[in-house]
């Protein structure tokens, strides 16, 4: 554990061990967090805002995070490494989540002073001004998919905006942030700042939600965690941000690029073995080019190859046995229920046998009720779906319980703005599609999909709260 800018064993003496997904062995072992260090976290954390952290001034935090970023970079190939190992996925996929990681700090870093209230016209003889202040001590709960990526994004805006943040990473991917928050030491944060509990969640995540001392909790995983979280915030009356996944539909009509639409959906589905929350992983295709679309997406899914992240393939392995397993049943309930399956990747004949690997899967056309068509499968699976025109394509990218991204595939402009305007979700891309990075752009979900908005300058309020300040002033 990392906490008051040094490492400190588990109180309890209870250790997580830690499997490369690629190998399915174990080689490291991390601490797992017990309430007694959640509590000296979160007090240190309070001790930091009441001390320096508190008094520090936008500027500085700015600076502190800008250089943290640059640390990251000289460090780049040393994190990609670890992340490589810790999740299975190809090396490039991991030097790429680098340099969003570096790019948060920066962003933010950029962006700390630059947060600021306004003044309000109010009674003639009134003064009203706005100001922007930290929550206090934030809890972030991090999800093993993207874990530097998501630590970047969760807690370098609640940096910026003057919060001490408590991280808790997942059981599986938390060694590069272990090594960021270690560089955040060497950054200059003061004791306090930052503090990384690794551990279980049923343990040391519902301790640090539940903890009293926390004032505001960012949380991105299942729904089913997201539920238990809010009501840890519900019951203490503070403010939570959920980012929960999706099921989100790409739209794709006969008169679009479809080479580009092709390669894109293959992409946004296969890219971290399709454990990524704004995963393309419905695809929706007008009726008249179905036979076409599906054709090429088949190609382009067949050649996709599972391998070890030395190999640098289209995608590595899942990230446990636990996942493996989930996504297998998926597979293999559509394949009894009948779903047809029109193309299979591949999985490299030299990639270890202990591995948690899948090859990529494209089942079409799938049943609207069907669970493929609706459910989170958070593996490199494909549902494919036909429509008829703009109106059933609407009711079928708005069907189901997510909404977190869609992407539209057309050349018609009035139709694809149409389309991007009704689509009930927190992203919508025209002609392009983007799962991960993307910084600068606010992103979150409605519906089941979860609530708040990570990334942009939007985060920076997300992170804050406003106060009015009221002058009589005669
Ligand atoms: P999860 O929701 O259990 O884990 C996410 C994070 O929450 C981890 O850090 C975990 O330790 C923590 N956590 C678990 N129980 C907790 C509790 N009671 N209190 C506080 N924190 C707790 O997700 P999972 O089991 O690792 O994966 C299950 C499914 O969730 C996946 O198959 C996928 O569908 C979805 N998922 C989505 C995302 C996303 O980015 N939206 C990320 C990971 C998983």
């Amino acid at each position: 554990m990392f906490i008051g800018n040094r490492w400190f064993a588990s109180t309890s003496g209870q250790t997580v061990p830690v499997v490369a997904p690629a190998e399915g062995i174990v080689f490291a072992e991390i601490a797992e967090a017990s309430s007694e260090d959640v509590d000296l976290a979160v007090s240190t954390a309070r001790e930091a805002m009441d001390g320096t952290w508190g008094c520090s001034t936008a500027t500085q935090r700015g600076r502190l995070l800008m250089r943290l970023s640059a640390l990251i970079l000289d460090h780049a190939e040393e994190l990609a490494l670890i992340e490589a190992r810790d999740t299975g996925r190809p090396i490039s996929l991991a030097r790429n989540d680098v340099l969003v990681t570096a790019r948060y700090f920066e962003f933010y870093g950029g962006g700390a002073d630059k947060l600021h209230g306004e003044t309000i016209p109010y009674l003639a003889d009134f003064f009203v001004a706005t100001q922007r202040e930290p929550h206090g001590v934030t809890a972030h709960i991090i999800p093993w998919n993207y874990p530097a990526q998501m630590f970047g994004r969760s807690v370098a805006p609640a940096l910026a905006a003057g919060n001490a943040a408590v991280v808790k990473p997942a059981e599986d991917g938390c060694l590069s942030i272990l090594r960021i928050a270690e560089l955040a030491a060497e950054a200059g944060f003061p004791t306090g700042a930052l503090a990384v509990l690794p551990g279980r969640g049923a343990t040391t995540g519902a301790a640090l939600t539940a903890h009293p001392g926390i004032d505001f909790i960012a949380f991105t995983g299942s729904p089913e965690v997201g539920e238990l979280v809010q009501i840890a915030a519900a019951k203490r009356h503070i403010g939570c941000t959920l980012e929960l996944g999706g099921k989100s539909p790409h739209v794709v009509f006969g008169d679009a690029d479809l080479e580009a639409a092709v390669a894109a959906i293959v992409t946004g589905i296969v890219q971290n073995a399709g454990q990524t929350c704004s995963a393309g992983s419905r695809v929706l295709i007008e009726r008249a080019a179905y036979d076409r679309v599906l054709k090429a997406l088949a190609d382009r899914f067949a050649q996709t190859r599972a391998g070890t992240p030395e190999m640098d393939l289209e995608l590595g392995p899942v990230i446990n046995a636990k996942q493996r397993a989930r996504v297998d049943r998926y597979i293999a309930n559509a394949r009894e229920s009948g779903v047809p399956l029109v193309a299979t990747g591949q999985i490299h004949p030299g990639a270890p046998p202990g591995g948690y690997f899948v090859a990529p899967h494209l089942f079409a056309p799938v049943p609207e009720q069907h669970p493929l068509a609706v459910e989170e499968v958070f593996g490199p699976v494909l549902a494919v779906l036909p429509f008829e025109d703009e109106a059933d394509a609407l009711r079928l990218a708005n069907a189901g319980e997510f909404g977190l991204l869609a992407g539209v595939w057309t050349r018609d402009g009035a139709r694809a703005m149409r389309l991007a305007r009704s689509i009930r979700a927190g992203q919508v891309y025209i002609n392009g599609f983007g799962a991960g990075g993307g910084v600068e752009l606010p992103f979150g979900g409605v519906k089941r999909s979860g609530h708040g908005r990570e990334k942009g300058f939007e985060a920076l309020y997300e992170f804050s709260t406003l106060k009015t300040i009221i002058q009589k002033h005669g």
